[in-house]
């Protein structure tokens, strides 16, 4: 049978939608796939996994393209067009057949916000190469995505230690 790809959500406001979506790339490394990572935002601090990957080599790229892009914005037209630009690279390496799973992260979010419209989302979804694997994290997953996905899991917050006033820890938040 040949390989389903799957348009695969993860979403909610719980902790593990990124990490969750990495580790099924770690799993599937195991295999030899090439996977590309997408990143739309950008965090202020130095994530372990850009690390991590560079141990996979060629195996395994992950692109933070929303250079300056960052959860507190200042300038939306610019993050807008680094958006769009992030987008179309994903779109153009995802139809080089090169890559066998592509993570869109946090690109929920920049469609909530409106930095790229959800019709190029879907449109691309709707007629990817039929083997490639997707997946589109951050919180608050546009409904026509829900729709169109195969595999859609909502991380939800029962405790988190920002709560208590915990701050982001090495290896465990970047
Ligand atoms: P992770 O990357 O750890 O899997 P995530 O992708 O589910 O988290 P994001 O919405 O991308 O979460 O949040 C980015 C950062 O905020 C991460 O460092 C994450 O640990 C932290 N975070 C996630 N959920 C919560 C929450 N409910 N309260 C406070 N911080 C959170
Ligand atoms: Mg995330």
């Amino acid at each position: 049978m040949p390989t389903k790809g799957l348009i695969m959500i993860h979403t909610g406001a719980g902790k593990g939608k990124t990490t969750a979506a990495l580790g099924t790339a770690f799993r599937a490394l195991g295999y030899g796939w090439k996977i590309l990572v997408v990143q739309f935002i950008k965090g202020s601090w130095h994530y372990g996994e850009l690390d991590s990957a560079k141990k996979f080599g060629d195996q395994f790229q992950i692109l933070p393209m929303g250079e300056g892009f960052t959860w507190d914005t200042k300038n939306p037209e610019r993050d807008r067009q680094k958006a769009q630009e992030a987008w179309e690279f994903g779109v153009k390496e995802a139809l080089t057949g090169n890559y066998q799973m592509i993570i869109f992260d946090e690109i929920n979010y920049v469609i909530r916000y409106n930095y790229l419209e959800v019709a190029k989302v879907v449109a691309f979804l709707t007629t990817k190469p039929p083997a490639l694997h997707v997946f589109l994290t951050g919180r608050d997953a546009d409904e026509q995505l829900i729709e169109i996905a195969d595999l859609v899991t909502e991380m939800r917050e029962i405790k988190h230690p920002f709560k208590k006033g915990i701050k982001a820890q090495k290896g465990i938040e970047f």
